[in-house]
């Protein structure tokens, strides 16, 4: 196993020992150097499930529980579970299953507060929600910040940080202004597949070199991820496991040493509350 000589933690990327490469993922990983993962389990019609109620998200959730115990014992670190409810979701609920956007929206919350009692038992290091990245309709669209607004509110009563998956854009100032008018602060809200800036949440940047060139000099916090679907239908989709270690290597090997620590162990430090480099030393 290679080392790196510092924490390497991809931010956001998914798991599927049935479907995909699942654990074989986490050993490509380890192997570059990666120390650290936070799993965020797939969206659930992915795995079948198709949700009456907020129990139903159960199976999705325990699924992600498991395999990160698994991931964890062949990391020199750790993984943590990222649970939630895909922002997609709302979009099946209602063309494909006839919900209103209403009950759609109610039905994801639910989801969302069965996500959150793994938060509160310490079984889920932080929530997932967001809104659609394609066009929808203006009821649909607010169903889903209602969804994403009361998700900050669960971030504020348990104290995790929350991960959004939105359209594309570098300015979510007003998304960070919902969190904050709920108690959750800015900083703790974290934009999935973002660019190498952002205003107003942290951005978790997909690991490209022109994008992580541009994290790395703005000199503000940032976190590192892949997207990595882990899913054989899907195989372009995303970059692979092995791309944050990867990434970092180039990023020491470029003297961007104090964007990795930013990346690696500071801001993780500051969203999540997680001490990478004491989880490196269990
Ligand atoms: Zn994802």
């Amino acid at each position: 196993m290679e080392d790196l000589g510092t924490p390497v933690l991809d931010n956001h990327l998914h798991l599927d020992p049935a479907h995909g490469r699942g654990l074989d993922a986490v050993r490509d990983f380890a192997r570059l150097g990666g120390t650290h993962l936070l799993v965020v389990n797939k969206p659930s019609w992915l795995l079948g499930v198709e949700p009456e109620t907020g129990e139903d998200f159960r199976p999705v959730f325990e699924t992600t529980i498991d395999v990160v115990e698994e991931a964890t014992e062949l990391l020199p670190g750790r993984a943590w579970p990222v649970l939630g409810v895909h922002p997609g979701l709302v979009s099946k609920l209602v063309d494909d299953r006839g919900f209103s956007p209403a009950d759609a929206s109610a039905l994801m919350q639910a989801g969302l507060d069965c996500a959150a009692e793994y938060v509160a038992g310490g079984d889920a290091l932080a929530l997932k929600s967001g809104r659609p990245h394609y066009d929808v309709s203006d009821a649909v669209w607010e169903a889903s910040n209602e969804v994403m607004r009361h998700a900050f509110s669960l971030g504020a009563e348990h104290g995790c940080a929350v991960q959004l998956h939105t359209e594309a854009t570098d300015d979510l100032t007003e998304v960070a202004g919902w969190a904050e008018a709920r108690g959750l602060s800015a900083h703790k809200v974290v934009k999935h597949y973002a660019g190498g800036t952002l205003a107003g949440p942290t951005p978790s940047v997909m690991s490209e070199k022109d994008r992580l060139e541009v994290a790395a000099e703005s000199g503000e916090p940032f976190l590192m991820e892949t997207d990595f679907v882990d899913d054989p239908d899907r195989p372009g989709m995303v970059l692979g496991p092995k791309t944050v270690p990867r990434r970092v290597r180039w990023l020491l090997e470029s003297g961007y040493d104090a964007a990795v620590e930013r990346a690696h162990v500071e801001t993780p430090a500051d969203v999540y509350g997680i001490d990478t480099r004491a989880a490196l030393s269990r």
